[in-house]
């Protein structure tokens, strides 16, 4: 761990933690392409969301079971994929969010289960006053207009501009996606892929093939991916753990575990399955 990642953790923290009690993810809490719900998040939502995540505590599954078992958010950053548009035609941008807990006896299996991948989704919960028609710009949260989302304008899809980011609650690990009443809850699947029994049998080979295409992704983007994809392709298990921790220390992270948002049709998904 960088003695800076360190330094912002101990911002957080009573007492100062060393690099070996901690651990630290990373996960994409949202973006600005258009979702199954016909909504996007605007580029001044992605910056104020950016804001409001810092220090934000994040629960697992919604149990009370594991209310002690709590990520807090770090660090922010804004992504911008210069190689990939949005439905709407602009530059992909995503609020991935670094996260750490301190390592306990309490959720040794809770952080195995996350570098296995096995916490999948990631759902946000936050408040949009200004919710703005694509088509006409009116802002429906106080007017109506005769647009209807997912019907298509002149050729242009009408979605929902989800702005003015008024507050943001928790975000969470979940393994049913929950429904959070209050504002408006965004979730982000893995691949959309369902699990399978074959898929199990050969869980660890597809667990490590996703780990590696995650860490390329932050090492390098889509090309990376790409790469990465074709040098792992006839790879056995050894092989491609040691090709994990080859990526591992090329992103500087070790031990990290990085979420993806991709929606089931989200041409992401397609990128991102070997
Ligand atoms: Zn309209």
């Amino acid at each position: 761990m960088e003695k800076d990642t360190l330094d912002k953790i101990n911002r957080f923290t009573r007492r100062e933690f060393s690099a070996d009690e901690l651990y630290t993810f990373s996960v994409i809490l949202c973006d600005n392409d258009i979702d199954r719900d016909c909504e996007c998040f605007s580029d001044s939502a992605l910056e104020k969301l950016k804001e409001l995540f810092i220090g934000r505590t994040g629960i697992f599954d919604h149990d009370a079971s594991t209310a002690n078992q709590n990520a807090r958010i770090f660090d922010t950053e804004i992504v911008t994929d210069e190689q990939r548009t949005t439905k709407y035609g602009v530059p992909y941008r995503y609020l991935k969010a670094s996260a750490y807990m301190v390592r306990t006896d309490d959720n040794k299996n809770l952080i195995a289960e996350i570098d296995g991948g096995i916490k999948k989704e990631v759902s946000i919960s936050c408040s949009a006053a200004k919710r703005k028609c694509s088509v006409c710009g009116c802002d429906k949260a106080v007017q109506s207009c005769s647009h209807i989302k997912g019907k298509s304008y002149g050729g242009r899809l009408c979605h929902i501009v989800l702005d003015n980011i008024t507050d943001a609650y928790e975000w969470s690990f979940v393994a049913v996606p929950a429904q959070v009443n209050a504002g408006v809850t965004k979730k982000f699947t893995d691949d959309g892929t369902s699990k399978s029994a074959a898929d199990d049998i050969t869980g660890g080979e597809h667990e490590l093939r996703r780990d590696i295409r995650r860490l390329a992704y932050f090492s390098g983007g889509r090309q990376a991916v790409l790469l990465a994809e074709a040098a792992a392709k006839n790879m056995n298990r050894l092989q491609l753990e040691g090709l994990k921790k080859a990526y591992e220390k090329l992103s500087g992270r070790n031990k990290t575990e990085v979420q993806l948002s991709a929606e089931t049709e989200n041409d992401a998904a397609a990128v991102y399955k070997l």
